[in-house]
């Protein structure tokens, strides 16, 4: 049963009741990846961790009792005595852990059997085995988090860039939180200020001076705004800035992939037509995870599989933020750009156009001011690797002025952004609806509004099909 949202609770955490009785259980998860490795830890949460734990070790060592956070070394034995392991264990005592309920960590060997039979035995002592993201929803329903921290934490997990990681610790230590936590209470304290009003419907008083109110909704407006404009660079750094390499067969396309990557990952070959499908790798530059696609040359052609080829580079141009165009400085001048002319029409304005004048090992004075109208111009030899630190400066430098410069907080989660996006229309409703002197009722209900989206973001506000939603989108373990 999902919760139903009145007015009177738009500031309350409302919760479905059935999510507290899912919490009783003792959950057990393998948190390391799963596979070989030195080491694995087995997580145990919830009030029988404990005493679970203890009936799985042999004496001297007493879990039962015992000062938490401390680590023992135990043997973890089966219910036929035999030895499974030599192990690490400790505990944490609700409500001082990450779930906020009492937990145990075994630090076992990393065999899969070993994690398999530990897991087994525990289920069989009375764990079940945790749902993905269970530990972390725990954390979120003890109030150890928020719900934009609990996200954090997978964020944080899957970071593989320093700026990735970045805005995933900053979100993790609250601060879009915070932001949210700000901007409600702002929002709160102008509801007061028109349902005041609302009181004394009948002596028609104005609590609140009009152009006040207006002045003061502006300032949340524009700090929304401001949040919603972030969400550009945020999701680049957090997804992988996608760069399509395109351009004319045998232009060099493949040659610049493995330049810009220092490997041999693409086929290159004088032959034109060669790539007839996309090559995709990620590359970490400066900071910041570039997903290279390396497309197959556009062309018109009857070959079939090469028409497929050149219709999947349209797509994956189209889907780029970075379009890195390759022409090769010793074709025909003219026809190079008309090329870049057609390709350029095509582009959005939100993408960004490299046009890279390859082989310029052979032709070193080509003029490049005729390309400059179109994008960003570079004279490069992919095959010398001539200029290939400036194209690599290019794109940093691009996704760094995604940035404002001012913004500390940066919005990455998709969830986020929707809602963010919602209560800036409910802010804009509210905005209108004072500057043409409507009732301070509805623009108290959307000022209201505009507070149920922000506080479905930190997760003041949930329900069961929310976190249904987000936390299946964890590993088990998590
Ligand atoms: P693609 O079809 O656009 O992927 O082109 P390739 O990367 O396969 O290269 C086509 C041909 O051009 C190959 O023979 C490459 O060695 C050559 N080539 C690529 N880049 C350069 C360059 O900067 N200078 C020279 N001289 N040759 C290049």
């Amino acid at each position: 049963m999902c919760c139903i949202i009145e007015k009177k609770n738009y500031f309350c955490r409302i919760f479905d009741e059935n999510m507290i009785e899912n919490n009783s259980d003792t959950i057990c998860a393998l948190s390391s990846p799963a596979g070989v490795g030195a080491i694995s830890i087995v997580r145990l949460s919830g009030n029988d961790s404990v005493e679970i734990a203890s009936s799985i070790i042999s004496s001297p060592v007493k879990l039962v009792g015992s000062s938490p956070r401390v680590l023992h070394f135990a043997k973890l034995i089966n219910e036929s005595g035999d030895i499974l392991d030599e192990v690490l264990i400790t505990k944490f005592l609700a409500p001082n852990s990450f779930t906020g309920e009492d937990m145990v960590e075994i630090f076992c060997h990393g065999s899969e059997y070993i994690q398999t039979e530990i897991l087994s035995l525990l289920v069989r002592k009375g764990a079940s085995i945790a749902l993905p993201g269970e530990f972390t929803k725990r954390a979120f329903l003890n109030n150890k988090m928020d719900l934009a921290q609990s996200e954090a934490v997978a964020d944080l997990i899957s970071s593989g860039s320093k700026e990735s990681h970045r805005i995933a610790i900053n979100q993790m230590k609250g601060q879009v939180s915070n932001e949210i936590i700000e901007l409600r209470e702002r929002m709160i304290g102008l509801i007061s200020l028109l349902e005041l009003e609302l009181d004394f419907g009948e002596e028609d008083v104005e609590f609140a001076d009009r152009s006040e109110l207006q002045k003061l909704t502006t300032e949340i407006l524009d700090k929304v705004s401001g949040l919603i404009e972030t969400f550009k660079y945020g999701n680049a750094i957090k997804s992988g800035v996608p760069v399509a390499i395109a351009g004319k067969p045998n232009a060099g396309k493949s040659t610049l992939l493995n330049s810009i990557l220092k490997d041999d990952r693409a086929i290159v070959s004088s032959i034109p037509g060669t790539t007839r499908d996309t090559v995709e790798e990620s590359i970490v530059l400066d900071g910041i995870k570039f997903k290279l696609i390396d497309t197959a040359g556009i062309r018109k052609s009857e070959d079939e599989i090469e028409k497929i080829g050149v219709e999947r580079t349209l797509n994956k141009i189209g889907q780029s933020q970075i379009i890195v165009l390759i022409i090769d400085s010793t074709a025909d001048d003219e026809e190079n750009l008309n090329f870049v002319k057609d390709t350029s029409i095509q582009l959005s304005e939100d993408q960004f156009l490299v046009i890279a004048l390859n082989k310029t090992d052979i032709v070193a004075d080509f003029n490049i001011t005729h390309y400059e109208e179109f994008g960003s111009v570079i004279k490069i030899s992919a095959k010398t690797a001539l200029n290939i630190d400036v194209l690599c400066s290019l794109l940093t430098d691009y996704v760094k002025s995604l940035k404002q410069s001012d913004a500390s907080t940066i919005i990455s989660n998709v969830r986020h952004i929707e809602l963010f996006n919602k209560a800036h229309e409910a802010l804009t409703r509210a905005k209108e609806a004072i500057a043409s002197g409507i009732s301070g009722d509805f623009v108290s209900q959307d000022l209201r509004e505009a507070m149920y989206y922000l506080g479905e973001i930190t997760g003041t506000i949930s329900n069961e099909e929310v976190l249904g939603a987000i936390f299946s989108k964890f590993c088990i373990g998590k």
